[in-house]
């Protein structure tokens, strides 16, 4: 399998060279070549499979030669063997045709982990057979961050560097990084917000002299192996009802457009899907694009659910590639206005097309309040505040439609305690993994918003030099 940019003008790699390398040189984002098909009969036979079982049938035609097919499958065991819950993404009925799919059994409880679980694994075996280590630098607002330290501590291969903003993220979301103590994990706070955090990153990777001396890399979310990862649950929910034999409608709880985009995936990839539906919260880009065909970033608000709180979906021009006939120079023509302007638009087809394929709803704190109060009312179950705009934007969404509605629950509700709290009036249970984090030893630097400064710091926690850069091979 081979993979493309999004605007054309880079070479095609394969799935390993893909991995490490994140974004193409050309600024696109790497998408495969053509799509794998599944047929009717090949998702028939999916069913009463396990998680790990579904995962490497969908996954091993993504991967092609780039990895044999038993170190593939091994390795998606381990990534997935921790879960606690055997069903690893269960099914929870709240409605007479209405599911939540539960994505927070990771370890750091929510559906980062289902990709970078995996994403981590791939990076060591792959670094490992070309005898390379990396420095992974990234940035985050939360749950991104803990994600990837969780999947990549100890890892032999790789040296983690997380950047947030300092007493901008959650408490809960900050120690989750900060106590974990493996040798190869760094924590920075910076003085500064998210966005600072982001300039920093694209300075350092904009320095190519520094790239090379520190062997820089990420798993930022435009990364196409987490798109991958993610298609899987896509595919083990509309099984679990009724797939191929019934067609499901999910509601995706939506910031970067890289959860939503693997089901888009998935049902290029044959599945029966309905409707997608995209759920935003008050930074409703995306809501917005499928009302007008007019993509115009804002000003970012910030909401009861802060993985939400983007304005410029990266994953999106994924999309833009498929509904614009996959022609790399119309897509880098948008993404050069956009950059100039703010904003660009698409004509009444590719709006029509858009529709067919995608509702969007926007929901603001007051409906994501309102739809945690009235689930926990009917039902006792409380949910997160990124999953409540899924359930509203599904209830918007679905009339009297006859297909299953499944909604993504993308966190735990222990995670953003204060939001469930101001719904129903009382805190969330605290699941194993966060019990107890509040005295554990936390470590982590605390640095200015200084690129000279930070740098040093990367610089004396990276990795040694390899036998071989990774890119060359
Ligand atoms: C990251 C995140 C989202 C948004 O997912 P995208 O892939 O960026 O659209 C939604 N909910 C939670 C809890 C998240 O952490």
């Amino acid at each position: 399998m081979k993979y493309v940019s999004t605007r054309g003008g880079a070479p095609a790699l394969a799935f390993d060279d893909v991995l490490l390398t994140g974004l193409a040189p050309d600024g696109g984002l790497y998408l495969p070549a053509r799509w794998p098909r599944l047929t009717r009969s090949e998702i028939a036979a999916l069913a009463g499979l396990s998680y790990a079982e579904t995962a490497t049938r969908v996954m091993a035609p993504f991967v092609g030669a780039a990895i044999d097919a038993e170190t593939l499958a091994r390795t998606i065991d381990e990534a997935y063997a921790g879960f606690d819950h055997p069903a690893v993404a269960p099914l929870r009925q709240i409605g007479s045709n209405d599911w939540l799919l539960e994505l927070f059994h990771g370890p750091t409880l929510a559906f980062k982990d289902y990709a970078l679980q995996l994403v981590g694994r791939l990076f060591d075996h792959v670094l490992a057979a070309r005898r390379a280590r990396v420095t992974i630098v990234g940035a985050t607002s939360g749950d991104t961050g803990a994600a990837a330290i969780e999947a990549l501590r100890d890892r032999d291969n790789v040296v983690v560097c997380i950047l947030h903003p300092k007493d901008r993220i959650s408490e809960i979301q900050r120690r989750q990084m900060t106590t974990v103590t493996a040798a190869n994990v760094h924590n920075v706070a910076i003085e500064g917000t998210f966005d600072d955090c982001q300039a920093l990153l694209k300075a350092m990777f904009a320095d190519a002299d520094f790239r090379a001396a520190t062997h820089l890399s990420a798993v930022n979310s435009i990364n196409w192996a987490r798109v991958m990862a993610q298609t899987v649950y896509y595919v083990t929910a509309a099984v679990a009802l009724g797939a191929p034999h019934r067609p499901v409608s999910f509601s995706v709880p939506t910031g970067n457009f890289g959860d939503i985009f693997a089901g888009h995936v998935a049902r290029r990839m044959g599945l029966p899907i309905e409707s997608l539906v995209i759920a935003t919260n008050r930074n409703d880009i995306l809501a917005r694009f499928v009302e007008t065909g007019r993509y115009q970033t804002g000003a970012v608000v910030p909401t009861l659910s802060p993985s939400m709180d983007i304005q410029v979906a990266s994953n999106f021009e994924r999309y833009l590639y498929e509904l614009l006939g996959r022609d790399g120079a119309r897509v880098a023509a948008l993404m050069e206005t956009l950059a100039r302007t703010g904003g660009f638009a698409v004509d009444r087809a590719a709006l029509n097309e858009t529709r067919a394929a995608f509702a969007a709803h926007g929901v603001d704190d007051a409906e994501t309040e309102a739809a945690i109060a009235s689930l926990y009312r009917r039902t006792g179950m409380i949910v997160d505040p990124h999953t409540a705009t899924g359930i509203a934007a599904a209830t918007a969404y679905r009339g009297d439609r006859a297909a299953p509605m499944i909604t993504l629950a993308t966190a735990h509700p222990a995670k953003f305690p204060d939001a469930v709290t101001r719904a129903i009036g009382a805190a969330p249970p605290v699941p194993p993994p966060l019990a107890g984090i509040e005295s554990r030893p936390e470590r982590c630097a605390v640095l200015p918003n200084d690129l000279a400064r930070v740098k040093d710091f990367v610089r004396s926690v990276a990795v040694a030099a390899p036998e071989r850069e990774p890119e060359t091979s």
